[in-house]
This record gives structure tokens, sequence and C-alpha cells, in this order.
């Protein structure tokens, strides 16, 4: 799956940067240049991950990592920093932010910690996901239906996962393709819909209830046939 990343600095040639260099490396960013864009940018983007400069305009990145994590945010936040005093470490690591890394920094340092960040909280995340009596194991890649493995391909099984990850959250075509093909995706729309029909044909291949419900016009949810 494709981890999205927002970046709230305001010095624009490090935002572009970095914008450039996380992108490359396959994960999908959004950019905000100031305090008050990058919490609304967190609250509605929802990313997996925040690097978040410290000196901003408008708000602080340390205020903001407070509002978020008071409003339950979770997503790993990565401050960027050109103080390197301990005790403002330690004001960072207080407001709830995960690492800290102190510029100037190297390309490949944050990359690595962006990694490193991400990787601790997929392994948090639940790895069995399971609605009614569909199971899905994030490791093994495995998927059951009650006793029935099923075999899927491996963007079905991405399609199938992220779904599953919100049951009963109507995910729109837009989400779907960004988080399940990628952001610079450039085929057909309609991709969305055939795997849908694989799925659906593979999960109700013995004539169980259908779990995928398409919100027409908007998109997709795993919920019970009403
Ligand atoms: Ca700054």
């Amino acid at each position: 799956m494709v981890s999205h990343i927002l970046v709230v600095e305001d010095e624009e040639r490090l935002a572009q940067l970095l914008k450039l260099e996380l992108e490359y490396e396959g994960y999908t960013i959004t950019v905000a240049n100031d305090g008050l864009s990058g919490l609304s940018a967190a609250r509605e983007a929802e990313p997996d991950m925040i690097l978040l400069d410290w000196m901003l305009p408008g708000l602080s990145g340390i205020e903001i990592c407070k509002r978020l994590r008071t409003t339950g945010c979770k997503a790993p936040i990565i401050l960027l920093t050109a103080k390197d005093e301990v005790s403002d470490r330690v004001t960072g690591l207080d407001a709830g932010a995960d690492d800290y890394i102190v510029k100037p920094f190297s390309v490949e340092e944050l990359l690595a910690r962006v990694r490193a960040n991400l990787r601790r909280t997929q392994e948090q995340d639940t790895e069995t996901l399971q609605f009614e009596d569909l199971r899905l194991n994030r490791s093994s890649r495995e998927v059951f239906r009650g006793s029935r493995r099923i075999e899927l391909t491996a963007k079905e099984f991405d399609l199938l996962e992220y779904l599953l990850a919100h049951p009963r959250q109507v995910m729109t075509r837009d989400q779907i393709l960004e988080r399940v093909w990628g952001y610079d995706f450039m085929g057909d729309s309609n991709i969305i819909e055939v795997y849908v029909r694989y799925l659906r044909l593979k999960l109700e291949a013995e004539q169980e209830s259908r779990l995928i419900q398409t919100v027409r016009g908007v998109g997709y949810v795993i919920r019970s046939e009403s």
C-alpha cells in the first residue's frame, strides 16, 4: 500500500526537495507551507506520517503536534528542527512527536527515519483484519471466508486490505486509486470496478453474502447487505 506523508515546511525549496525525494521513493506527498494549512491538511488528509517543521508562520510545529495528539491523531510525527539543544528535543517529544531530525540533514538520513517510523506503526497495526466471516492476514497475505481459503492476486489483496482496514466507512474512488494504485496512476479509473468484480467473484464463489458494497457515484464500502 502507498503511504501518504504530509510535509509541513515553510522553506519552499526544502519542501520541494522533500516532496521530490519522497515521491521518488514511492510515497504520496502533500505539502503545506504554514502552520494553519498544515494543521487542516493533517486533519483532512489523514496522512500516515507527518514531517513537521518546528518554526512555522502561523502555528509552530510544537503547537500543531499538541493539537493533533489531543484530537486523536496517531500518525507518527517527525519534527524537523534547526534547534538542537537537548531541552528543545524534550519539548518536542513531550508535545507528542515520535522523532526529530536536526537541520541540516542528509536525504538518506531522513529517508531512513521515515522508513523506520512507518515500519513501527505498520507493525503495531493489527495483523489480522476481520469482517464477519472474512479474514485477512497481513503478514502471511492469506484470506479466508469462513474456513475456505481464497487465492488473490497482489492487487486484489491490496484493494481488499484497504477496504477491510476501514469497515463500514465509504472509501471514495479517488482515495482507493491513490492508496492502492498510487498517486501517479494514469490508467483507466474503471480499474477499480474491474478489481471489485474479481474480488466479489472470489469472495462469493460459494454463494456467500456480499460484503463489498457499491455506493453509487462515490465509491465502495465493506458492510453487510442491507
Ligand atoms: Ca521553518
